[in-house]
């Protein structure tokens, strides 16, 4: 039945219901039910689709979320999906786990009276009836071309990039370290928010249309980034970042002590039936223990919730500011109080207790101070504020770094920034090196999926534009240092501090 539009006066915004604390934490699935179609058609009919979409402004793929709501609306939602899915590779994964409240839905303009239109989750229903209905069918290029794209990493920004130039008609080889396709969506957000299911049946779609992967291939160790060179007429590298920030606190070596990506892989590679020796030995296994994350974004957001579902005997995380100023979503520190995590702002810790295996740590109360260059206040020790707080399992989830790069490609020519990720032209995407493209975390740093998504489309749309003009035997524009592409890593960073979108989740 087809909903009249602009009922956010009459109709309370209505998240599609979320599973009881108590239930969601003995398993792993998903913490939302789906809309039913009259629902989601009425949750649609609340945007007064304005003029101006600030929502649609806000999403980094610019998606024409007022058009796709007023199909939902009326009942059209085949033509909903069309919309959706011509700027988005991946709308139910970023309709489950984007931080809306950031982004589309905490820039919708009737979200001050009256609560925002519920965008992610409408967007998620419309491409979860897609598939139930079959609409979502593989590339299928309308003719082939000779040329192929080598794409390092098989993540979000690899996948979308994949996608696009598959329909354009090129040969495209994925390579990745991984076993399975999908990057952190599999190894790193964990199933409660992204059933693993959903992204096998992107990279089935992925492999269906003809791209091809070579999982457990690692560039650096099984071909240098040259070698691939000479084998592809353009390469993509789609990488991450995965080097963990420390905190070199005294008794940093004490057992017990791990790292957050090592916890949260376990715990996937364990949901998706495979044997890890340390989670079976009790090592990763977070089950009896009283447990305590440090950091506040997402990623702790995630491992406490994990701990939780693992049976954890307490969980407790460990932030040196106050919630107002956690970089992690708003949500999901709802969801982890729901699920019983205690949270201990404006804390820190100052070094790990323990002989052989930590104990607890040493931590201090902060007070934040004047605001910095970046206008967030700075936290300063409050004195002699030092106790203790008792852990059998401390998980550090304080970020991530790019590794180092022209070691790991075997390929000391490639432009780094002084933070480490790729220097690319910001307009065409490519590095110094011709021919050489990147994109999502490896040039942003730790970002957001839909970053990754925007970033490996904008990519595919310069790899196909550099091969045309290449077989037109058109001069491509050289990489202009001064548009980000040096390899001089003071200037680079300069420059890219003035330009970086940094979203990150940590
Ligand atoms: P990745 O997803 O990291 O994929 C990179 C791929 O490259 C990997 O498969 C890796 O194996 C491969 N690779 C790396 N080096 C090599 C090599 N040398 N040779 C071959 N292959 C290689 N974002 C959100 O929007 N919402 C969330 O809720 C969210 N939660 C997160 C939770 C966690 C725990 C983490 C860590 C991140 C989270 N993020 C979230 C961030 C998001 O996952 C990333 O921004 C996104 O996955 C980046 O995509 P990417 O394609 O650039 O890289
Ligand atoms: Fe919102 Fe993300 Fe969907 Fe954009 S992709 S509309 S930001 S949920
Ligand atoms: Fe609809 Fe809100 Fe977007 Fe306006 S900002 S078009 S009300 S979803």
């Amino acid at each position: 039945m087809a909903e009249s539009l602009l009922r956010f006066v009459d109709v309370a915004q209505e998240h599609p219901s979320k599973r009881a604390a108590k239930a969601r934490t003995t398993d792993f699935q998903e913490i939302y039910e789906d809309y039913l179609r009259p629902k989601a058609a009425e949750q649609a009919a609340r945007c007064s689709q304005c003029g101006v979409p600030f929502c649609q402004i806000h999403c980094p793929l610019h998606n024409n979320i007022p058009d796709w709501l007023k199909m939902t609306a009326e009942g059209r939602l085949d033509e909903a999906y069309e919309i959706s899915s011509a700027t988005n590779n991946m709308p139910e994964i970023c309709g489950r786990i984007c931080p809306q409240d950031r982004l589309c839905e905490g820039n919708c303009v009737i979200e001050k009276g009256f609560e925002s239109v519920t965008i992610g989750a409408i967007e998620r229903y419309i491409t979860d009836t897609a598939w139930d209905k079959g609409w979502v069918t593989p590339p299928s290029p309308k003719r082939e071309l000779s040329q192929s794209i080598g794409i390092v990493g098989a993540g979000p920004g690899g996948m979308a990039a994949a996608e696009e130039l598959r329909r354009l008609g090129y040969q495209v080889v994925v390579y990745d370290r991984y076993d399975r396709v999908g990057g952190l969506l599999i190894y790193g957000i964990p199933n409660f928010k992204l059933e693993k299911e959903i992204v096998r049946r992107r990279a089935d779609l992925l492999r269906d249309g003809g791209v091809r992967f070579q999982m457990d291939f690692e560039v650096g160790r099984d071909a240098s980034l040259q070698e691939l060179r000479e084998k592809h007429s353009a390469i993509l590298i789609a990488t991450g970042v995965y080097k963990a920030r420390d905190a070199a606190l005294p008794g940093v070596g004490l057992g017990n002590i791990i790292q957050s990506m090592t916890f949260l892989t376990a715990s996937n590679r364990k949901g998706l039936g495979d044997s890890v020796a340390q989670f079976e030995s009790g090592e990763l296994d977070a089950s009896g223990k009283r447990v305590l994350v440090l950091g506040g974004g997402d990623t702790a957001m995630d491992c406490v919730r994990t701990a939780v579902r693992q049976g954890a005997k307490s969980v407790k995380c460990l932030y040196r500011r106050d919630r107002p100023n956690m970089p992690g979503s708003m949500r999901e520190v709802e969801h982890a109080q729901e699920e019983g995590v205690e949270f201990v702002w404006l804390t820190a810790p100052e070094a790990y207790l323990g002989d052989d295996v930590v104990r607890g740590v040493r931590a201090v109360r902060i007070r934040l101070g004047a605001p910095d260059a970046t206008g967030r206040q700075t936290p300063e020790i409050v004195a002699g504020s030092s106790h203790e707080i008792e852990a059998d399992l401390v998980i550090k989830a304080l970020g991530f770094d790019p590794e180092d790069l022209p070691t790991l490609f075997a390929e000391p020519g490639l432009s780094v920034t002084g933070w480490g990720t790729i220097g690319i032209d910001f307009r065409t995407k490519m590095t110094n090196l011709d021919g050489v493209f990147a994109a999502g975390d490896i040039v942003r740093g730790a970002s957001l999926v839909v970053w990754a998504v925007r970033d490996g489309r904008d990519a595919a749309a310069s790899i196909h534009s550099f091969l045309q003009k290449k077989l037109a035997g058109q001069p491509n524009e050289s990489n202009d240092p001064e548009r980000g592409g040096s390899n001089d890593k003071g200037k680079s960073s300069k420059r890219a501090s003035r330009r970086r979108v940094h979203q990150s989740v940590d």
